[in-house]
C-alpha cells in the first residue's frame, strides 16, 4: 500500500452484539483489574456509530512489527511491540492521517467526521481485533491475539471510521483447530479454556497494574520485565508467518545517542540501569509508559528469582 501499511481491510460499522455480551460478562467478573477505562464508553465500544456518528464503514490496517533482531536472550525481556525507539502509537497515527488524506482527496472531505474522532490506535473505545477479524485481516486466536494469514500476530492495528459504505471483505475463519499451545505455555495461567483473565497476565502485572506484583507471581514472570510474548511466540502460525518488518519508523536503534542498543544489554546492564540512561535510551519509546521505577522494580524481582 502507498501509505506503507502491510494489510488493509474494510467492514460494515454496526453493533457488535456477541462481543458486547461477552465484554459485559468479562467486566462483571472483574477480569479487567485496574484497567477501569475498559468499563467506560461501553455502548461506544461495541457500536462505532455511537462513537463517531455518521460513520458507515470501518477501515482496518495492520503494520508488521516483528523485529529483525531479538534481545540478548539471557537479559530481562521486553515485549517486541515496545522494541521501536519511537512509540508505535505515533507511528501508526501518522500513517492513518496520511491514509485519511488520500481518501478525502480522492472521495471528498465528507468521507470523515469533522466533529468526532475517527482515527484510532489502541487508545479509544474500539474493539480493534474484532474489527480486523470482520474485515478479513485474521482471526482472534485462543491467546486473544489477532492472527493474520501471512503476517502472524506481531502486528499493530489501526482503525479509520469513514462515512461511506463500501465493498466489504469477508470475515476470517478461526484456524486454531485443536491447538492449545498458548494456553499450555502461559506461565501464570492467565489463559484458560474459558478465556483470559487479564489480571493474571504478565503484560498487566508489569505495565497496567497499579499495585505491587504479588509474591505468587514472582517465580512466574519468566524473565519478562515489560509485557510478555510467550503465548504469541509459541503459536505455530507465528512460527510459520512472522517475518522481520521493513519499516524504518519502527527501528530499534536510537540514532540520536551513543548508547548501545538495549538489544545487546545483558542482565547486569539492566540491573545497573540508571534513570539517566533509561531516559536517553527510551526517550520516545513505549517503555516510558511503564516508567523507570517500574522497570527497576520488575528487574529487582527477576534478580531475586535467580
Ligand atoms: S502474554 Fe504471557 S502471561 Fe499473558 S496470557 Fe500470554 S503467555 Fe500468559
Ligand atoms: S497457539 Fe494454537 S491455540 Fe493458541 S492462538 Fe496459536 S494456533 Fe490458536
Amino acid at each position: 500500500m502507498e501509505v506503507g501499511f502491510d494489510a488493509c481491510g474494510i467492514t460494515k460499522a454496526e453493533e457488535l452484539t456477541v462481543d458486547a455480551a461477552y465484554l459485559k460478562q468479562w467486566l462483571e467478573d472483574g477480569n479487567n483489574g485496574d484497567m477501569h477505562f475498559l468499563e467506560l464508553n461501553f455502548e461506544k465500544r461495541t457500536d462505532p456509530r455511537k462513537l463517531t456518528p455518521g460513520c458507515k464503514s470501518v477501515v482496518v490496517v495492520l503494520l508488521n512489527y516483528f523485529p529483525d533482531k531479538l534481545q540478548n536472550p539471557t537479559a530481562p525481556q521486553i515485549a517486541k511491540y515496545a522494541y521501536s525507539s519511537v512509540d508505535y502509537h505515533y507511528v501508526i497515527k501518522e500513517k492513518l492521517k496520511k491514509l485519511e488524506q488520500q481518501i478525502t482527496e480522492k472521495y471528498g472531505a465528507e468521507m470523515v467526521s469533522p466533529d468526532y474522532q475517527h482515527l484510532f490506535v489502541d487508545s479509544a473505545p474500539v474493539l480493534e481485533r474484532r474489527w480486523a477479524q470482520r474485515a478479513g485481516l485474521g482471526w482472534i486466536g485462543r491467546n486473544k491475539m489477532l492472527i493474520h494469514e501471512g503476517l502472524g500476530s506481531f502486528v499493530f492495528i489501526g482503525v479509520l471510521l469513514i462515512n461511506e459504505e463500501a465493498e466489504y471483505d469477508n470475515p476470517t475463519r478461526n484456524r486454531c483447530g485443536n491447538c492449545s499451545r498458548c494456553i499450555d505455555s502461559c506461565p501464570t495461567k492467565a489463559l484458560t479454556d474459558k478465556g483470559m483473565n487479564a489480571t493474571r497476565c504478565i503484560s498487566y502485572l508489569t505495565i497496567e497494574s497499579k499495585h505491587e506484583i504479588e509474591k505468587e507471581y514472582h517465580s512466574k514472570l519468566s524473565n519478562c520485565v515489560l509485557g510478555c510474548d510467550i503465548c504469541a511466540d509459541v503459536c505455530p502460525w507465528n512460527k510459520k508467518w512472522s517475518k522481520p518488518h521493513m519499516h524504518n519508523e519502527l527501528a530499534t536503534d536510537n540514532l540520536q545517542n551513543n548508547v548501545n542498543s538495549f538489544l545487546d544489554w545483558n542482565s547486569d546492564d539492566w540491573s545497573e540501569l540508571s534513570e539517566e540512561k533509561f531516559n536517553l535510551e527510551f526517550k520516545k519509546s513505549a517503555l516510558k509508559r511503564a516508567g523507570f521505577k517500574q522497570i527497576k522494580e520488575v528487574t529487582r524481582i527477576l534478580n531475586s528469582q535467580n
